[in-house]
């Protein structure tokens, strides 16, 4: 049935191919170049973009707690929910917007989340904490 939540039109995002879940998340050009652009962030830079891989990877990885999982799961999640987002808005509204503007929301998003997490989960991990430039927001005491 799922097939027929989405009327029978072309994505908004790609205009290349019919607007389905299925394309949307598996084929859709658009969605692989804002993956394009924020794959490099996660430990899943080598995959090209094929969402069932991305995320049977992800649910069969060991350790949940690890820094690194947590940042492939924030990073995939902020993707899948923003190029959502960017279809919806073509459909309902004027906005439309680049692959790489999508990408430097999904980071920013995913930053904010990593600066605000609690204690328990500090990243300490030097090269994590400069590619995310978590050292940006560090409040030095006067
Ligand atoms: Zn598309």
């Amino acid at each position: 049935m799922r097939k027929w939540d989405m009327n029978m039109r072309c994505c908004p995002l790609c205009v290349k191919d019919m607007d389905s879940h299925e394309h949307l998340f598996f084929e859709c050009e658009y969605a692989r170049q804002v993956w394009g652009n924020v794959r490099s962030y996660t430990s899943l830079g080598h995959i090209e973009g094929v969402w069932e891989i991305i995320v049977g990877f992800l649910n069969t990885r060991g350790n949940w707690k690890s820094t690194e999982s947590i940042i492939d799961r924030l990073v995939v999640g902020a993707t899948a929910y923003y190029v959502w987002q960017e279809r919806n808005a073509r459909i309902f509204t004027d906005i439309k917007r680049r692959p790489t503007q999508i990408a430097k929301i999904i980071l920013d998003t995913v930053r904010l989340k990593l600066v605000s997490m609690r204690e328990g989960h500090v990243i300490s991990n030097w090269k994590t904490r400069k590619r995310w430039d978590l050292e940006r927001i560090v409040l030095h005491e006067a």
